[in-house]
């Protein structure tokens, strides 16, 4: 079996974890509900008999129909609110009764007619890249749980501002990619020395993107190397080799973190080109975060490839004291 294959069969598995799990939930609160409370029992069969009746009264009228429906959906909705009454007297939300998808595209099935849905994609992507703490992470780091607090006011005096004025710009801009994603084709470049934010602000933007369905790989250069490397010597996994390449350049953002900390070849610096130009012409956003500056990353790779970048993202350059430093301070 193919990597690709095996990945499949453990996420498809994953859907059927899922899906037991919703009908348990859903069967142990009607169970709870339904003893509690017979009569909202009774409405949801009430309820379900209201297609059958309308099917029947068709036939038997079809020239009433108009008006039968009519009525009849003043019946459901009076049959709902009672419902809903209920079961907000037992203190259960007016969903409890339903099934609480993950996904509600396609129900937590993985497929809408047939085609494989977003959160399919994204589960694959999650599983292949080892990623699958992602939506952990971005619980804690995303735009609403970013603190200004951290940053300065004082103006720094190279810069010409302050060091808060000058990330609530940048917030604003990543707000703003996540805004237009799909419409306009950006991409960003984060730089700044460590411990200013860049991390959590990719971990932002990848938060608001995924909770739109998009899908999103995100690796820190040194992974992304590692793994170039590791294929140039494996020559008997031609199919991975190009499954893991059509994933870099297909995902609709890929996020390349702490760029420059790597330990690059002349062989990864040309695949790093091939990934950033193709996803260029494609129109697939890449956001780059490193610690270099623009001067320093010209020592480091090709000039092409740093003036393919320089042209074309959106630079975005941080600067303050470490934030990881004050935290500690601050404990202390
Ligand atoms: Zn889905």
């Amino acid at each position: 079996m193919s990597k690709k294959q095996k990945l499949y069969k453990m996420v498809l598995r994953q859907y059927e974890q899922i899906q037991t799990k919703n009908q348990h939930q859903l069967q142990k609160n009607r169970n709870e509900i339904y003893a509690a409370c017979p009569r909202v029992e009774e409405i949801e069969n009430e309820i379900a008999l209201v297609g059958v009746r309308i099917a029947r009264m068709v036939l038997q009228k079809p020239k009433d129909t108009q008006l039968l429906l009519k009525k009849l959906k003043k019946a459901v909705s009076k049959l709902k609110e009672e419902k809903k009454q209920l079961l907000n007297e037992l203190g259960f939300s007016e969903k409890a009764l339903e099934i609480n998808y993950i996904c509600n595209d396609c129900k937590d099935t993985g497929y809408i007619d047939n085609v494989p849905c977003h959160c399919m994609k994204q589960k694959l992507i999650d599983l292949a890249y080892d990623q699958s703490n992602i939506k952990e992470i971005v619980k804690q780091e995303n735009f609403d749980t970013f603190d200004f607090r951290y940053y300065s006011e004082e103006i720094n005096e190279h810069e010409g501002w302050s060091p808060n004025d000058n990330i609530k710009k940048i917030y604003g801009r990543c707000m703003d990619f996540c805004y237009n994603f799909g419409t306009t084709f950006q991409n960003l470049f984060l730089y700044g020395e460590t411990g200013l934010g860049k991390t959590f602000l990719c971990n932002c933007i990848a938060k608001e993107l995924l909770d739109k369905g998009y899908i999103v790989l995100y690796m820190t250069a040194g992974q992304l190397f590692d793994m170039i490397e590791k294929q140039q010597f494996d020559n008997n996994n031609q199919e991975e080799k190009e499954d893991i390449m059509e994933d870099l350049l297909t995902v609709d953002l890929l996020i390349i973190d702490d760029l420059g900390t790597e330990f690059s070849t002349i062989l990864s610096s040309a695949k790093l080109f091939h990934i950033i130009n193709s996803r260029m012409l494609t129109k697939k956003s890449v956001i780059i975060s490193t610690n270099l500056s623009p001067d320093e990353l010209i020592n480091q790779y090709s000039d092409r490839l740093v003036s393919r970048i320089a042209g074309t993202y959106i630079m975005l350059k941080f600067f303050g004291d470490d934030i990881r430093k004050k935290n500690q301070e601050n404990s202390i």
